[in-house]
């Protein structure tokens, strides 16, 4: 993956503005069908919102109670697809949901909406589908869990993936069949010809230099930025949530929990060995450029979470914490979480396609949208291929067989177990290159640092391939090691320079790299 801002300097079918995942699907649905596409991202790739999901590709069992059917089914019916064209990138999960004597919701409710989410998603097989638990049963699965009270409990199948790497992935994809996309490339003006839109003002961020580019159509995928465009702003409300990364609870499966102070529903998930604790869902009003954890939305988790544990975690155990801004259509209601996480395209009067709200579940089913959108003003008729193709990375060869042989090499080259499957879940069909770095240097087998899976090779491989400009994107996009671990000034520094060499950086440009924030 190569950074060129210069090619942005050519005549596009389309141009889309906003590298998350609603743009990178866009962008890459749109050039499967042979459009001539650009896509740019004012910061780094999936750096806004689609990196501070709680990472589910989920039907959302909690919108049953907002009568959202209609959400829930074309969610599941995405995450059968996602399963099945992706499945190193996006992987089942259970989540285990416990009955109290005073749960809101007690085993009769629970039960049917279960069968309600099986039905919705077609009746899936026993990996998916709901199963009740006695107490004793549930604890064996959950023994960190209070007992006191425990009535039982079900499980039911979801799934998960790294969100960040999802979106990366599809801009690979979208590169590799001849699109251009570029990161630190922010669309600073629309230029309007007799009210309609006739090109766009694109500022590179790491030289100043500013172009003007054509294009045929334009879509903005531009998430909380639209609430700033006079066209879409009074279309969209905006809702924040807050995620805290802890140390591990020694689960395969996740946790969907009701906060005790308000009956919200929470989770609890297992993720790169360390446990995601989230989400709040609180009304934002503020700047959307600065979008800060706060030390009451700490305290809201850590209690809503400590009422369910034996052993309470405290202030000092949180490794991190990160906030996202979700966009919801404008709405009547009070609370953000009665809101429908349903998506629209708006088409303004300048004729530029905008994408407000959705899910990164349906992200895709959405974009197939966008682009009928934008085919049916140039009049193309290719259709919609995302449906049936396979990911960029997805492995030829049957999936089982595929991870046996990797998982084969990887042990024999002195890659440990976890790490081995991290390395196949974030690369896919690339994990052989990485291995690859390995055959050439035994070093590259070993861990970054000892608590986080990531092994030297993967951080040399990504610092190399995947459109690295700055230290943040390696270390909080590429492998969120500043997410999952505390990364000391030493390590950090030992870090840079062992990827300053690939990074093209001399000692100054790694001291101008460890001085900025890591955002
Ligand atoms: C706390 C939280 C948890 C969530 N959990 C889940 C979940 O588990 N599962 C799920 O399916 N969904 C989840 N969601 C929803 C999902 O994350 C969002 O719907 C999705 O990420 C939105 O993607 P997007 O591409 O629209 O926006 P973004 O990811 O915000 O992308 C917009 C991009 O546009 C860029 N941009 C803006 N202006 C410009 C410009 N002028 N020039 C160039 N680039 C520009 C920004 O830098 C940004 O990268 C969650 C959301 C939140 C907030």
């Amino acid at each position: 993956m190569k950074r060129d801002f210069a090619a942005l300097n050519d005549e596009f079918d389309l141009l889309v503005c906003g590298g998350g995942i609603y743009g990178a699907w866009t962008a890459y649905d749109a050039v499967l069908r042979g459009l001539k596409v650009a896509l740019v991202e004012k910061g780094d790739w999936a750096s806004a919102t689609s990196s501070a999901s709680s990472k589910l590709i989920h039907g959302g069992l909690r919108y049953l109670e907002t009568y959202d059917f209609k959400l829930v089914r074309k969610a599941l019916r995405e995450r059968r697809r996602l399963l099945r064209i992706a499945p190193h990138r996006v992987w089942p999960l259970r989540f285990g949901v416990p009955v109290y004597k005073n749960s809101r919701n007690g085993t009769l409710k629970l039960k049917a909406g279960l069968m309600l989410y099986d039905a919705l998603a077609g009746g899936p097989d026993e990996q998916m589908r709901h199963a009740h638990f006695s107490s004793a049963a549930f604890f064996e699965h959950f023994p960190f869990l209070n007992q006191h009270g425990l009535k039982g409990g079900f499980t039911y199948g979801d799934a998960q993936t790294d969100d960040t790497r999802l979106v990366l992935e599809l801009v690979a994809g979208t590169l590799a069949l001849g699109a251009v996309c570029v990161n630190y490339a922010e669309l600073t003006e629309w230029c309007e010809e007799g009210g309609h839109v006739c090109g766009a003002k694109i500022r590179d961020g790491e030289t100043g230099a500013v172009l003007q580019m054509h294009a045929r159509q334009y879509v903005s995928t531009s998430g909380q930025w639209a609430s700033q465009v006079s066209t879409t702003s009074g279309l969209c409300r905006m809702s924040k949530g807050v995620h805290l990364v802890l140390p591990a609870l020694h689960m395969s499966e996740a946790l969907l929990l009701t906060a005790p102070q308000d009956g919200r529903v929470f989770f609890c998930i297992p993720w790169y060995g360390r446990t995601l604790l989230g989400t709040t869902d609180t009304h934002f009003i503020g700047d959307i450029n600065h979008v800060e954890v706060e030390d009451e939305e700490v305290d809201y988790l850590l209690k809503a979470a400590n009422h369910y544990l034996k052993a309470a975690w405290q202030k000092q155990d949180v490794i991190h914490a990160y906030a996202g801004l979700r966009v919801l259509q404008q709405s009547a209601d009070v609370h953000p979480s009665a809101v429908t996480r349903d998506w629209v395209l708006h088409t303004a009067t300048n004729r530029v396609h905008h994408s407000i709200g959705g899910k990164i579940t349906s992200a895709r089913e959405d974009a197939c949208e966008i682009v009928n959108t934008v085919c049916a003003h140039l009049g193309v008729t290719n259709a919609c291929e995302t449906k049936i193709q396979n990911f960029p990375w997805t492995p030829q060869e049957s999936y089982a067989t595929w991870c046996a042989t990797i998982s084969s090499r990887a042990r024999e080259l002195g890659v440990d177990a976890e790490s081995i499957q991290w390395l196949m879940r974030r690369h896919g069909a690339n994990t052989v290159h990485v291995l690859q770095l390995v055959e050439l240097d035994a070093q590259g087998a070993a861990r970054v640092l000892s608590d986080v899976p990531f092994i030297q090779a993967d951080l040399q491989y990504c610092a190399q391939q995947e459109m690295v400009v700055h230290l943040a994107d390696l270390l909080r996009r590429r492998l969120p090691l500043m997410i999952l671990s505390r990364v000391d000034a030493i390590n950090l520094q030992k870090i840079a320079q062992a990827v300053a060499p690939v990074l093209g950086w001399d000692s100054a440009r790694v001291r101008t790299e460890l001085a900025a924030p890591m955002k």
